[in-house]
């Protein structure tokens, strides 16, 4: 049925959701680079995950273009349950940390670890049930909002597709639709605005319950209502968890623990927003101009 294809389909449907939110001027590229380069299956499946992420030296070319190098040597090192706030231009590759992580592709030199395990010995699977995502214009698939939010993890209640739709506060929105949980999207279905498919998409990230969160936060301005609940959502589901975030609201960038700064591929300043709006340099510039990422 619906939901066994949306499984043997995830791999594709994620890295579609991904390219989304990367943004349209870089829709070309999904062209050329739609085959995700990881092979599915094979390799570790840990028992436990703690949660800590290394990025140790890490460099990345796209396949596309691999005269273009989008990172240029990372080093990072996420604690279990810290949150970390990635900012900086447009095209200084904050997405693409985001794609490493959750191993759409491997780097070409340097290495990533979840719990001091290189990535590329952990099963893809195994790893992207551990790896949450949450992306700037989530993709919603043709079906409806209950098998959206189930898409987080097959097999889920529909009390617990409920639970997680009222944690994500999506569970509101959903009960004014005539049809409910059953209202189909998509295409052929009701259009959701921006606010609401981000509230969906929480909603089937806290039912996967990940240790880790890649988040990916909405440019386009939310209507006011979408944006106060979004934002609650989002900081619920950061609770205790290894969350990466590239934060383009100010409120974030100052809740998170560290913020990362990244120009060209390399991170040129880091530490709490406090520390960092004492120093002179790229992060204080951003925040003067109200934009600390595109
Ligand atoms: P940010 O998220 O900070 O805006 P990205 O990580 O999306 O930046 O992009 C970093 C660089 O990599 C940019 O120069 C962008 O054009 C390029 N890029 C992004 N995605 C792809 C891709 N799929 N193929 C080739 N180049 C890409
Ligand atoms: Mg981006």
């Amino acid at each position: 049925t619906m939901l066994v294809a949306m499984s043997l389909g995830s791999l594709a449907d994620l890295w579609a959701d991904f390219m989304r939110a990367s943004g349209a001027a870089e829709r070309v590229f999904e062209l050329m680079d739609r085959e995700p380069t990881i092979p599915a299956g094979g390799g570790e499946r840990p028992a436990t995950v703690e949660g800590r992420v290394e990025f140790q030296d890490v460099r990345f070319a796209y396949p596309s273009r691999p005269d273009v190098t989008v990172l240029q040597g990372i080093n990072l090192t996420l604690q279990a349950g810290e949150v970390v706030a990635v900012v900086g231009s447009s095209g200084a590759g904050k997405s693409t940390l985001a794609a490493l992580l959750s191993r759409f592709y491997d780097p070409h030199q340097g290495r990533l670890l979840l719990d001091g395990r290189p990535l590329d010995t952990l099963d893809p699977a195994w790893l992207r049930q551990h790896v949450g995502m949450v992306a700037q214009e989530p993709l919603l698939f043709s079906c409806s909002i209950g098998d959206n939010i189930r898409y987080g993890r097959p097999g889920a209640t529909d009390a617990e597709v409920e639970a997680a739709a009222k944690a994500a506060h999506a569970h509101d929105f959903i009960g004014r639709f005539p049809d409910g949980y059953r209202t189909e999207v998509g295409e052929r279905g009701v259009q959701l605005s921006g606010g609401q498919k981000q509230r969906v998409a929480i909603a089937r990230a806290v039912l996967k319950d990940p240790r880790i969160l890649v988040l990916d936060e909405a440019t386009s301005a939310l209507d006011a209502e979408s944006e106060h609940l979004v934002k609650d959502a989002l900081e619920r589901l950061m609770q205790g968890r290894t969350t990466l975030i590239i934060a383009h609201r100010l409120s974030t960038v100052a809740n998170a623990h560290r913020v990362l700064v990244l120009e060209s591929g390399r991170v040129v300043q880091s530490g709490t927003h406090a520390a960092l709006m004492t120093q002179e340099g790229l992060y204080r510039r951003l925040v003067e101009r109200q934009v600390v990422a595109a």
